[in-house]
């Protein structure tokens, strides 16, 4: 059986104290999943501090990398340095930064590789938008973010081991609208047969996350599809009280 994920996405949310609140109310040592939060990059230490009393393994990482190394950029925030502070792995390609940040697919590209030479695992998010899905272009537009996305990607396995891939219908996505566990599974399996029978990885290892308005109250019949390893939560991964639920939800 496959390990299984919870990962919250904290976005541009949290707080010096909101943060103090989710770890008072957080109780995930008896878990058996991988729990694991992406916080602002600037509170990555005190998320790690915070976490010290956690009894099981806990990991702590961005949102987003810069994909040069060092030097005249501005504003970003270098793979390097996200390192130096603690964290072990990276979301690329979410759909805020495709969307909002106009991130194309050669940059995520460029991105992932980058990521990879840091020595950070990769959450690679994908997912169509309602116009895509309601046209039945779903598979095209998961096959085409895939394909692009993981272009090149070194065929060294212990790299290949450093990839997650979430995928997150843009129209779930902060909308209260979740895909339904068949739709979800479906999604999931196409991905799986993808990446193995056209991009070479072993398919059957690869953690899949599903991510678009996972909460406690529908966690189960998606965490109880076959070819879903886990989710990428946003709102419900603020409060410790529902991000354990999820990771107990994961751990069953
Ligand atoms: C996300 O931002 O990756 C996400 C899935 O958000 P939410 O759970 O709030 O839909």
């Amino acid at each position: 059986m496959r390990q299984k994920y919870i990962v919250g996405n904290w976005k541009m949310n949290q707080s010096v104290s909101s943060l103090s609140s989710f770890f008072e109310n957080l109780s995930i040592d008896e878990t058996t999943c991988e729990t694991w939060v992406s916080p602002q990059a600037m509170h990555i230490p005190r998320v790690l501090d915070a976490a010290q009393n956690i009894k099981k393994n806990f990991q702590v990482g961005a949102q987003n990398i810069c994909e040069f190394d060092n030097g005249a950029y501005t504003g970003e925030n270098s793979a390097e340095s996200l390192k130096d502070l603690g964290a072990t792995f990276t979301l690329i390609g979410h759909s805020e930064r495709r969307h909002i940040f106009k991130e194309d697919h050669a940059l995520l590209n460029r991105k992932i590789k980058h990521a990879l030479k840091h020595d950070l695992t990769v959450i690679f998010c994908i997912g169509e938008q309602l116009e895509e899905r309601k046209n039945g272009m779903t598979e095209a537009v998961l096959k085409y973010q895939l394909q692009e996305g993981l272009k090149d990607f070194p065929a060294d396995k212990s790299l290949r081991e450093k990839l997650i891939i979430a995928y997150e219908p843009v129209w779930a996505i902060g909308t209260g609208e979740v895909a339904s566990p068949e739709q979800a599974q479906e999604a999931h399996h196409f991905i799986r047969k993808f990446i193995t029978s056209d991009l070479d990885f072993q398919g059957d290892t690869v953690p899949l996350l599903y991510g678009g308005s996972v909460k406690p109250a529908n966690a189960e019949g998606l965490l109880g599809q076959e070819d879903i390893d886990g989710a990428l939560v946003g709102g419900a991964s603020l409060k410790g009280e529902d991000f354990s639920a999820l990771a107990q939800t994961a751990s069953k």
